[in-house]
């Protein structure tokens, strides 16, 4: 059984796919879509051993290694032309980790059919690295886990321009409004009062820093309404 947030991404990849998950750690996305015969094939890529090990383990368990194989290698240099990967899910990872790996194998020259990213954190410069490099945001989703808010997002070879509220806050996620994308935001708005209110208790209304927080403030306000 998936996570909520696992389960987020697994919903993205494409039935049929022939998948790469970067940082795979336990592999417990892809052991799970191939458990249920949803992609054909995947390769599991982990910089680290000791979590490499964990995913191998995972595949003998489930009895899918004949479907996977698991790769020590830095991001996407686990995955070769010969592989045929079509779709590539980096979760779990910060927005710059995830946008750095992208761009190592932008420079390498490798693109995919489908990308799904699920960042912790950063998720505007994961928007910003994909517009910025030739592709099109297709699908967003956010979803909760315990106190934390995750946002996934699919991207396909494209072009796009994106406003800076796009950036931000999603495309997709500021149109739709979700309760759990306001639930997201509202988490944000009662941090940035305690902000605030700090800076009002030490007099310091007429700073730059207060300006901004309180610019702030109002933006994420007028997205949530
Ligand atoms: N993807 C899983 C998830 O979402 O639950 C595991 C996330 S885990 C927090 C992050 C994993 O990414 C770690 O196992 C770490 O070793 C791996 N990792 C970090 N940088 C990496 C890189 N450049 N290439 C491949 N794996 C990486």
């Amino acid at each position: 059984q998936l996570s909520p947030r696992l389960k987020s991404v697994a919903n993205f990849v494409p039935a049929g796919a022939r998948l790469a998950d970067i940082g795979s750690d336990h592999a417990y996305l892809p052991v799970n879509l191939l458990m249920n015969d949803h992609i054909e094939y995947a390769i599991i890529g982990e910089v680290s051993q000791g979590p490499l090990d964990n995913a191998r383990h995972e595949l003998q368990k489930r009895c899918v290694s004949d479907r996977a194989e698991g790769r020590l290698a830095d991001g996407l240099l686990a995955v070769n032309d010969e592989d045929k990967i079509d779709t590539v899910t980096i979760a779990g990872m910060g927005g710059i980790l995830i946008s750095d790996i992208l761009e190592a194998a932008s420079q390498r020259r490798q693109s995919f059919k489908t990308l799904i990213l699920q960042p912790n954190t950063d998720e505007a410069i994961v928007r910003r690295w994909l517009t910025a490099n030739q592709y099109q945001i297709i699908d967003e989703t956010v979803v909760q886990e315990e106190t934390h808010f995750y946002e996934v997002i699919v991207a396909i070879p494209g072009e796009q321009t994106l406003s800076e509220l796009d950036v931000d806050f999603g495309p997709y996620l500021r149109i739709e409004k979700t309760a759990t994308f306001v639930a997201k935001w509202q988490k944000e708005v009662d941090r940035i009062t305690v902000i605030l209110k700090q800076l009002r208790a030490a007099d310091k209304t007429r700073t730059a820093a207060y300006r901004q927080w309180q610019a702030r403030y109002h933006q994420i306000q007028e997205t949530m309404s």
